[in-house]
């Protein structure tokens, strides 16, 4: 990390700052675990937190110590942009730019005081004073943890920290297989579990936690699983009805669309998910080797993300949107034909 940029932060951070902490929305457990890793960390500094999220986050992650901290901007706007207004420093964790906070993007788009990025996406926008972007780190939680020791505080990482940060590393590198996953994430880890993250009981809290109607869904995701085997391409689709059905909660379709890319030889996977609340159609895209599914979220369907895992969305219909993808495999044949 850039000294100059941590000596200059780190003199900030010496007089006690009102502290804001912005995980992107529908945040995932790199999201909410930077946020509270920082939370606990920037707490014990002295300093004033709070953790505002766009919108709520998935059970299988309140788990997390603190996770009742976080102030919920679709849930109580009037209080979350109080907060907003007092803060001296918002910190901004595992996005790239401010139109991944949904309708939170207009009120920080407007704040006139200092931003904080850490972040390990490609194309970090210019909005912060202080930029930490690493697209070669397994996760934000990695980076939060080489920040804390660029400030020469590693010591303060306690048993709440550590398991909050072990748990966004744990789900960003599906679990230390990605290939983002490097010695040093592992060193990290290690230090982790050391430092008193209980590696087993989070595993299960994030992995083992089913209800029985999400076993169900899944096995319905499975059965509109299509195969588009001259593309080495395989899709799910979820539809509100179906959802519904399966009395979805947020965060129940977590990891379906790795089911695609197990498939022997697929080497690109999509989900389509419809909402009918937001009116779009959720797209989560995943790749194998060099294919960059970042590119093709950014070209069609207005996400980003990373080369083998990002996301978008569409404004179509669920079929519309199934063709329109369909229609651009095309185009991607001298990457996707074997
Ligand atoms: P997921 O498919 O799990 O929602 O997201 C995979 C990756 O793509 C994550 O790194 C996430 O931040 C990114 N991503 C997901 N949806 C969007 C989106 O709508 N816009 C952008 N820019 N990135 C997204
Ligand atoms: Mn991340």
């Amino acid at each position: 990390m850039n000294s100059e940029a941590i000596n200059s932060l780190k003199e900030r951070l010496k007089n006690r700052c009102r502290i804001v902490l912005v995980p992107h929305k529908n945040p995932d457990g790199d999201a909410i675990g930077a946020c509270l890793g920082l939370y606990h960390f920037l707490r014990q500094l002295g300093h004033d937190v709070s953790p505002v999220s766009p919108n709520d986050f998935p059970g299988f992650l309140k788990w997390m110590p603190g996770s009742e901290s976080v102030e919920i901007f679709d849930h109580n706007k009037a209080k979350a942009l109080d907060i907003l207004k007092e803060a001296d420093l918002i910190f901004t964790l595992d996005f790239n730019s401010l139109d991944r906070c949904g309708s939170m993007e207009e009120y920080l788009g407007a704040y006139k005081g200092i931003f904080v990025m850490i972040d390990h996406h490609q194309s970090p926008g210019t909005y912060a004073q202080f930029t930490f972007s690493d697209t070669g780190m397994s996760s934000t939680c990695e980076m939060v943890y080489h920040f804390i020791r660029s400030l020469g505080e590693v010591d303060r990482i306690d048993a709440r920290i550590a398991a909050c940060l072990y748990a966004g590393i744990l789900t960003d590198t599906g679990s230390f297989k990605y290939a983002a996953t490097s010695p040093t994430t592992m060193r990290v880890a290690a230090e982790l579990m050391e430092r008193g993250a209980p590696h087993t009981q989070i595993h299960r809290d994030i992995f083992d936690t089913n209800r029985p109607e999400r076993l169900q869904l899944l096995g319905c995701a499975l059965q509109n699983l299509v195969i588009l085997k001259p593309y080495r391409t395989a899709y799910i689709t979820l539809s509100q009805e179906e959802l519904d059905r399966h009395d979805f909660h947020k965060g129940d379709t977590e990891g379906f669309v790795n089911y695609g890319l197990s498939l022997r030889d697929v080497v690109l996977a999509a989900i389509f998910i419809e909402n009918r609340d937001e009116g779009i159609i959720k797209i989560s895209l995943r790749s194998q080797g060099s294919f960059s599914v970042n590119e093709m979220a950014r070209a069609h369907f207005e996400g980003g993300g990373h080369i083998n895992a990002a996301g978008g969305r569409s404004t179509e219909s669920l079929e519309a949107t199934v063709r329109r993808f369909e229609s651009v495999l095309p185009a991607y044949e001298n990457q996707l034909a074997g």
